[in-house]
């Protein structure tokens, strides 16, 4: 099975599960596993920020973020179709009982003008603005890219209201990747980042979110109510500490790959496809007259799996499970699917 349903589908290698065996482990919730320790320093370190804390979710990074930075009755604003906000099953409402200001985006990106403009004035009619939120990439765009400049401006307009700035970086590897910027570069304007290891670095399980030192230590009290503080942790923090040492450099691939497949896809009559927008490691697609779970259950049957994200859209995303060959293989595949 050629599996580019997800970057999530990816299976740890003998090497990183040897890792996991031998990591020496504690009780992290007393902060005694130094295999989750080492892991939090090593994130904090990357990242140019005093610490981090490591859950087993990018969902609840995000929410004790939120929860950590906000109180009941606050506004946060995001991005309309951000991670946060669509796919979190509510929990901005549930866990930190604050409201969500959408702004529209363009491939997930907004400007500080935006910002500006959703911002509510200090008056006790509106809820508080208290957070803004960037999600790079940008997960339901296709892994756009939030460039850094709009950022900084972003983080000028968030500095100048006293506002929180937080980055739901699940595919933040990828941004860093694609650009060449650092990740301490791309992390300085924020004030948490959240970051994934099971996702394109491969990892089995778990985040970080990552920020001050005092910010942290409030975020670490959030993650135990929300039932994320874990006993010997370290077991699946090694495998991300190996993800992080050995597998960031080579996502540069899997964008390659994604840049094959756009490219592939092109060529076949009746896909839709931008290959210019395709910034990352997915690829959105387009087939004609609602075919694409159709398209999509044809497929797996000759042996690649995909996801549909809509009546007409399919998605594709490119990990350290599938090679090049393969993607020349898909686009077969695809091609053969198209012309049935
Ligand atoms: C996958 C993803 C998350 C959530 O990660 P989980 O570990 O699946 O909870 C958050 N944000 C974005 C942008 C994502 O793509």
């Amino acid at each position: 099975m050629i599996d580019l349903r997800s970057d999530t589908v990816t299976q740890p290698t003998p090497e990183m599960r040897q890792a996991m065996v031998n990591a020496p482990v504690g009780d992290d919730v007393l902060g005694d596993d130094p295999t989750v320790s080492a892991l939090e320093a090593y994130v904090a370190e990357l990242l140019g920020k005093e610490a981090a804390v490591y859950m087993p979710s990018g969902t609840m990074t995000n929410q004790v973020a939120l929860r950590s930075h906000t109180q009941p009755g606050d506004e946060i604003v995001l991005e309309a179709e951000a991670h946060i906000y669509y796919y979190e099953g509510g929990g901005p409402a549930a866990l930190s009982g604050v409201s969500c200001r959408l702004l529209p985006g363009e491939g997930g990106v907004f400007s500080a003008a935006a910002v500006k403009g959703a911002l509510r004035p200090r008056d006790p009619h509106f809820p508080r603005t208290q957070l803004v939120c960037i999600e790079n990439t940008h997960n339901r765009s296709g892994g756009r890219i939030f460039p850094l400049e709009t950022i900084q401006s972003i983080a000028k307009v968030c500095q100048e209201q006293d506002l929180r700035l937080h980055m739901d970086g699940a595919r933040f590897w990828n941004a860093c990747a694609a650009t060449g910027i650092s990740e301490a570069d791309y992390a300085r304007p924020f004030d948490t980042v959240s970051v994934c290891f099971s996702k394109g670095l491969g990892a089995p399980v778990g985040s970080a979110l990552v920020g001050s030192a005092a910010q942290m230590q409030v975020a670490r009290r959030f993650r135990k109510m929300f039932g994320g503080g874990m006993r010997q942790a370290g077991m699946i923090a090694a495998g991300a500490l190996y993800a992080l040492e050995h597998q960031r450099d080579r996502l540069v691939e899997d964008h390659e790959n994604a840049q094959q497949l756009a490219q592939g896809l092109q060529g076949i009559k009746g896909v839709v496809i931008d290959p210019a927008a395709v910034e990352t490691n997915i690829v959105n697609f387009e087939v004609p007259d609602d075919s694409a779970e159709a398209v999509v259950k044809e497929l797996a049957q000759d042996g690649v799996a995909l996801l549909a994200s809509g009546p007409c859209t399919i998605r594709a995303v490119t990990n350290l499970m599938v090679t090049r060959q393969q993607i020349d293989l898909a686009v077969e595949a695809i091609a053969q699917t198209m012309r049935r």
